[in-house]
This record gives structure tokens, sequence and C-alpha cells, in this order.
């Protein structure tokens, strides 16, 4: 399963804004695994940027359920 992180922008902002928070996509959908709705034109990172300061702050939920996917 592919992997990528979205942004989360604060209600009402959008790409170029400050991240609210990173999710977990599976790649090429906007939905988060934690079942969060984002924007399509939300920014989005490699998967490999996870657990890095880069990729923070990161929703929990996201987190534990990829823990779950990835070996
Ligand atoms: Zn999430």
């Amino acid at each position: 399963m592919e992997h990528e992180m979205r942004a989360e922008y604060a209600e009402g902002a959008g790409p170029g804004a400050p991240v609210k928070i990173w999710h977990m996509v599976r790649r090429e959908t906007a939905t988060a695994m934690c079942g969060r709705e984002l924007s399509p034109d939300a920014e989005t990172r490699t998967a490999e940027v996870w657990g890095t300061p880069e990729g923070e702050p990161f929703c929990h939920t996201c987190g534990a359920l990829y823990l779950r996917e990835v070996p």
C-alpha cells in the first residue's frame, strides 16, 4: 500500500498557509486514514518524512493506523 502525507489547514485556509496538522492518506486520495476529508489541493509530502521534524505535527490516529499497515 502506497501512502503519502497530506496537510490539513486552519478553517478557511489553503495551500501556502501554515499546516495545522499532517495526515496520512493512501496515494492519490484526499481522505485521511483517520477519516478526515482533506482538500485535493492540499500539500503532500512523501511518507518518508513521517516521524521527522518536517512531518510535525502529525495526526496521532493516522500514525497508529499507518503503523498497522506498514511493516
Ligand atoms: Zn489523521
